[in-house]
């Protein structure tokens, strides 16, 4: 997933003016890339993530890196890509770079243009997954064959991890961390798939975010059972009315209020320009998070409430079996989006105690618990380096996303993840997993020339350019 950090009020769209025909040699490489990138139908069930991997294989290859340190793992009809480029070592550990391969599913019947074909209009670049995340995919393999070819050695390994199903299951992520360690066995990640930077609608470039933590996301199902019986013989208990009780109690629970560096960070930058009672709220609990009026003002609002708290929602229900029977059970799925650094298992327990023991309460599917990152003065240095030579000035900020992406794994083992996408982008242009996805073609060419310096300042000799 990957999306803009706030919403903006839209406003007019302004044109972004023509882009000059002439690209440098990294751009045109680039561009090159990201065209042929598109082209691969990476959706779930296509079996075209292996395809494209074989085919990135080749531009590393060309590029000089050697076939044992270009990885693909299969994993059913998908796959994942490890890239080493081997370092001296005198940096450290390995530090991660990610992006996902697979793309959301498109229906070309329904888009203006073709989305499997990289088209280049009016100041945008279109396609599936121009924006989740075939441009992170691109900028990072476009810029380890161009600091091949300048004979840049790292002061540590660098080591691309090209994920296959990011969009649905996860699992190659899952795989990698717990059965191919050793070649993700990483000090931190930079990750394409979150943070970024909003451009107002005028095109100005507003801020720049640095994703440190997501929440998980953990769906349970909540159970009553009843020996049941005929309806013209109602007996006092009834699994749906039980049920009924204890969705109350949940509806009533809140959890407890939580916070990390990033929540107050971020809470202190959106303060400064949020008006009104809702900025009054955020600048109060970024001065004192024990605030708990703030922090009620803050629950009262959906797109924040769920910044300072795990939250757990209903979403699903079923129950009975026929008009005229006693239910036999009864049936509800709770959503839960979890507060970094809490465990599943917490908050299962935590429903059940408010549900009462006649209740079950059951995890259904996976639930990867995971850490906020810690804001490390190192890779923030190296991001604010890397913004300011695309957009001078620019305020940065850590971010904690309400989704989920592949980072959440590196997290939950220990390895800080920092989403650090460095395309600028208006709201009004995020298209994400929807129609006409499109990003901007000064935002790409931004984003490449980003990751070079960004690369650079993370393993490059100290004090070197
Ligand atoms: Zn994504």
């Amino acid at each position: 997933m990957f999306k803009p950090l706030l919403a903006s009020l839209l406003t007019l769209a302004v044109a972004a003016p023509a882009m000059s025909a002439t690209l440098d040699p990294n751009q045109a490489q680039a561009r090159d890339i990201f065209s042929h990138l598109i082209a691969f139908k990476t959706e779930i069930g296509q079996g075209q993530v292996p395809v494209m991997a074989k085919y990135l294989a080749d531009q590393f290859r060309a590029a000089g890196f050697p076939d044992s340190d270009i990885h693909i793992i299969p994993h059913g009809e998908t796959a994942a890509m490890v890239v080493r480029y081997g370092g001296n070592g005198s940096g450290g550990k390995p530090i991660g770079l990610m992006a996902h391969m697979d793309v959301v599913t498109a229906k070309p019947e329904d888009w203006q243009r073709d989305p499997f074909t990289l088209v280049e209009e009016n100041g945008y670049f279109y396609g599936r997954g121009t924006e989740d995340i075939k441009s992170g995919v691109t900028v990072l393999a476009a810029n380890f064959i161009r600091l091949k070819k300048e004979g840049f050695v790292p002061t540590r390994d660098l080591v691309i991890i090209y994920t296959g199903d990011e969009e649905t299951s996860q699992d190659t992520m899952e795989d990698l961390v717990k059965n191919h360690r050793d070649l993700v066995d990483v000090e931190y990640a930079l990750n394409t798939d979150a943070g970024g930077g909003e451009l107002s609608e005028s095109g100005k470039p507003l801020v720049f975010g640095v994703q440190t933590a997501e929440k998980a996301y953990a769906s349970f199902e909540l159970t009553t059972r009843n020996p049941g019986g005929h309806s013209s013989l109602p007996r006092k208990d009834n699994a749906i009315y039980e049920l009924a009780d204890a969705l109350k109690k949940v509806q009533a629970y809140q959890f407890p209020v939580m916070w990390n560096d990033t929540t107050v960070a971020s809470f202190k930058a959106l303060g400064a320009t949020t008006q009104g009672k809702l900025g009054e709220a955020m600048r109060a609990f970024a001065k004192d998070p024990h605030d708990e009026a703030a922090a009620a003002a803050l629950a009262d609002e959906p797109s924040e409430v769920g910044k300072t708290r795990t939250t757990c929602v209903a979403t699903l229900l079923r129950g009975g079996h026929a008009d005229n029977a006693l239910p036999q059970s009864a049936t509800a799925t709770i959503n839960c989006r979890v507060f970094p650094g809490v465990a599943i298992d917490t908050v299962r327990k935590a429903l059940q105690d408010q549900v009462g023991p006649k209740v079950e309460v059951k995890l259904v599917g996976k639930a990867i618990a995971s850490d906020a990152s810690p804001l490390r003065p190192d890779v923030m240095a190296a991001v604010t380096k890397a913004v300011h030579s695309i957009r001078p000035g620019v305020a940065i900020t850590p971010i904690q996303e309400s989704g989920a992406t592949d980072g959440l794994y590196f997290r939950a083992v220990g390895i800080p993840t920092y989403g650090v996408n460095g395309m600028f982008m208006k709201t009004s242009d995020a298209f994400a997993h929807g129609l006409n996805e499109r990003v901007p073609v000064k935002g790409f060419y931004d984003d490449v020339a980003y990751w070079h310096v960004l690369l650079t300042a993370v393993a490059g000799k100290p004090g070197a350019k």
